[in-house]
Formats: C-alpha cells, structure tokens, sequence
C-alpha cells in the first residue's frame, strides 16, 4: 500500500491518501482546508478517487469534502452516527470559529467491521467512539488510521459536544490496545506511532 501524508489548514489535520501499489483506485482519509493540494498529488499520480471517507465530522477534518466530491466523483463515507455533524455547525465545530461549514451527505454509511475495499485491499471499520460518538478507525493489514483517536502520546479531546472521555478510554483500550503490538497508527494531528510505544508510554492511557 501506498500512503501520502498531507498536513494541512490551521488545525494542522493530516489527510492520507492511499492506494493499493498496483492500482490507481485510490481513497482519502480526512479532507480538511487545502483540498486543491491533495487534488493535484491525484492528478500528478494519475489516481482514480474512489472514496473519500471522513473519520468522524470534525471541521478540520470535512473542510474540504465538497471540493474533493465535486473534482473527482468519489464516494463520500462516514459512521452513520457521525452524520448529523456533517452539517450541523455546532456539531461540527466551525461555529466556534465564526462560520458554518456545510458538506455534502454521505453516499454511504458505515458501521463496525464493515469492509471499504480498494483493489485488493480491505479496510476494516471499527468503531471508536469517545471523541466524537461516530468516529472510526480504518485498519488495513499492519496500519490503522485513527483519527482523533490517540496521537503520539496523547489522546482526543473530550471537552466537545457529545464527547466522552470515559468511552475514548475504553475505545482505546479495547479497539487500538488489542490490535497488534507493530500496527502504525496514523493520526489526524501530529507524527505516527504504533500500538506498542502507546501502549507503554502514553501518559493518558495505560496498559
Ligand atoms: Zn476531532
Ligand atoms: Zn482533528
């Protein structure tokens, strides 16, 4: 598998984009406020996006969902309790900021252990509620996208609306802890890291 890492906008978000190495059917994980740079590594790569699928609704992570729909076609995908957000300002946080992001409606929902096939690869969705009540994590083989999840020694913020610190703890716990010990997780802020070094050095969330 093939990941580009773009790190974008004023909330510094991470959006990947990935395809399967033999294959230009791509997906998007997360589009926030520069879609025209993650737009021209499509064309420069000459990707087909086939999915754009938002880990949960946050602004900075569904800033730049109708531009990348609009260019390209893809699918729209995102946990179908996650919906509301897409265009709620309140929910979606940019309310906060003084304006009120929109997205266009998911072409599909997603549940736990639905399957988002690209080529020959398989991405499985859990579902890992806490800092948001419908984010996913999309784990393919070694590699697990998790959002706002956890970060590189730290975890989501639960001081949001329809957050809960209790459930991100078990989240963690029980969906990113029991994956295996050398899964990369690739975060929605800040560098990667794997199961292991969080799982005995994150200072929020112990073994
Ligand atoms: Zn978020
Ligand atoms: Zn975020």
């Amino acid at each position: 598998m093939k990941i580009y890492k773009f790190t974008v906008g004023s909330f510094a978000v991470n959006n990947y984009l990935v395809h399967p190495e033999d294959s230009s059917a791509a997906m998007l994980i997360d589009a926030g406020e520069d879609p025209e740079s993650i737009l021209r590594k499509i064309a420069r790569l000459k990707l087909q996006l086939k999915y754009l699928v938002n880990t949960h609704g946050h602004g900075d992570h569904i800033a730049g969902n109708e531009r990348i729909l609009q260019e390209t076609g893809a699918q729209l995908l995102i946990h179908e309790k996650e919906v509301p957000f897409l265009t709620d300002p309140q929910l979606n946080l940019s309310a906060l900021f003084g304006f009120r992001l929109q997205s266009p409606p998911p072409d599909r929902t997603l549940r736990e252990n639905d399957i988002i096939r690209l080529g020959e690869l398989q991405f499985r969705v859990l579902h890992t509620p806490g800092h948001s009540p419908g984010h996913i994590t999309l784990v393919c083989g070694k590699n697990a996208f998790v959002g706002d999840v956890i970060f590189k020694g730290s975890i989501g913020r639960t001081d949001l609306l329809q957050a809960s610190h209790i459930q991100l703890i078990e989240t963690i716990r029980q969906k990113i802890y029991t994956l295996p010990e050398d899964t990369v997780l690739y975060p929605g802020h800040g560098p990667d890291t794997t199961v292991k070094k969080e799982k005995y050095s994150n200072p929020f969330v112990s073994m």
